[in-house]
């Protein structure tokens, strides 16, 4: 088992602590086993019954708080029947739980002492809740308009948080600084939070009883949920469990839509851009490390990409509240993409909701209560 690199094909070993190659580029986990259908039947449902997917050593013991096997359900949303998974409530409140599980108990196996990490919220909630409950000091490096609600969770759980001003990029250039001397557990370029992140596919193949729907829709920042899905459809095919992979659909918010224009233009990774900022935080990053992994997962799977404008997040978000769902405006920004879609593609489709509203109840009320 080894780190390659996408770009340049050098291997590293799994004991080195890195997260990036020496050439610049983002690594990608090498191809490794996979479960069995057999030994699924024998296990609970955390995200650690997938763990042959996930190509850790074996000598890596789960640092597991319940994370996983969240539920799906199906739903009619202007007459059109479609499906979410609400991975919003997970033990931290997002989805990052999946891709945080496995990367701290990677890091926990090397003996890291503290990690370092950057986040506009909730990839710093979820690293900060597994590095306490693996003893790990963890320091997480967010934007100056990081929710409080965000902050205290990181904060409770006892990480050190510094505000970074300026935009969601400089609290990424300050955490690659302070990676020289402490292990950077991050969602953004780690390939482990990825191979975590597979887990919902497999969630989602078991749901179905073994299908697959035929669209999933996603919101994307730095696109890792999407990568993660694709993998994990891809390994569902290789296993010869499944016939064919869904279309992914990534939703970006106009105001920061580096992924999206690329697609748009036929780029082979991100477009350098100028942002702004958007409702949807939690999806606002300007430099996707691993933007050409994303643009490939994209095009391979047959699906594409949409910009969601503010204002369509905001009315998107009414519907969710209309359904009893409560969930924060990046995840309404995959509903808003969802109704962008021609109707024949948004029947049936699986909306994924990424991240708790209940850690955004100031920004929610400013947002919907006080006008
Ligand atoms: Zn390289």
């Amino acid at each position: 088992m080894a780190y390659t690199c996408f770009t340049c094909g050098n291997k590293y070993s799994l004991s080195e602590k890195l997260f990036r190659c020496s050439c610049g580029s983002f690594l990608q986990v090498e191809p490794h086993g996979f479960f069995s259908k057999r030994q699924l039947s024998r296990r609970d449902l955390s995200i650690w019954r997938y763990r042959e997917a996930f190509g850790l050593p074996e000598r890596v013991e789960p640092v597991s708080i319940g994370e996983g096997r969240t539920p799906i359900l199906r739903r009619k949303v202007e007459d059109t029947p479609l499906l979410f998974k609400l991975d919003f409530l997970q033990p931290s409140g997002s989805f990052k739980d999946r891709g945080a599980s496995v990367l701290i108990s990677l890091a926990k196996s090397l003996e890291v002492s503290k990690v370092v990490e950057d986040s506009s919220g909730n990839a710093g909630a979820s690293i900060s809740a597994y590095a306490v409950a693996a003893g790990i000091r963890c320091t997480v490096y967010v934007p100056a308009y990081t929710p409080e609600g965000k902050l205290i969770q990181m904060k409770l759980f006892g990480s050190e948080v510094v505000k970074v001003p300026g935009k969601r990029q400089d609290a990424n250039r300050a955490v690659i600084e302070a990676a020289q001397e402490a292990y950077y557990a991050s969602h953004l370029w780690n390939p482990f939070f990825t191979m975590g992140l597979q887990s919902a596919a497999f969630e989602i193949w078991e749901q179905f009883g073994g299908k697959l729907p035929p669209r999933v829709v996603v919101p994307i920042g730095g696109g890792g949920f999407l990568e993660g899905l694709y993998l994990g459809f891809v390994a569902l095919k290789r296993a010869g469990y499944v016939r064919e992979i869904p279309k992914l659909i990534g939703v970006q918010a106009e105001k920061c839509p580096p992924i999206h224009r690329a697609f748009q233009e036929g780029l082979p990774d991100y477009r350098e851009m100028e942002v702004e900022t958007t409702v949807a935080e939690g999806i606002a990053v300007q430099k996707p490390p691993r933007g050409k992994a994303v643009l490939q997962a994209l095009r391979d799977s047959g699906g594409h990409t949409i910009g969601v404008h503010d204002e369509e997040i905001i009315s998107a978000e009414k519907i969710l509240f209309s359904l009893g769902l409560f969930v924060e405006p990046t995840s309404a920004s995959a509903l808003a993409g969802w109704r962008k879609l021609p109707r024949e593609e948004r029947e049936g489709a699986l909306v994924m909701l990424t991240g708790n509203g209940l850690k955004e109840t100031k920004k929610l009320s400013d947002l919907f209560l006080s006008a």
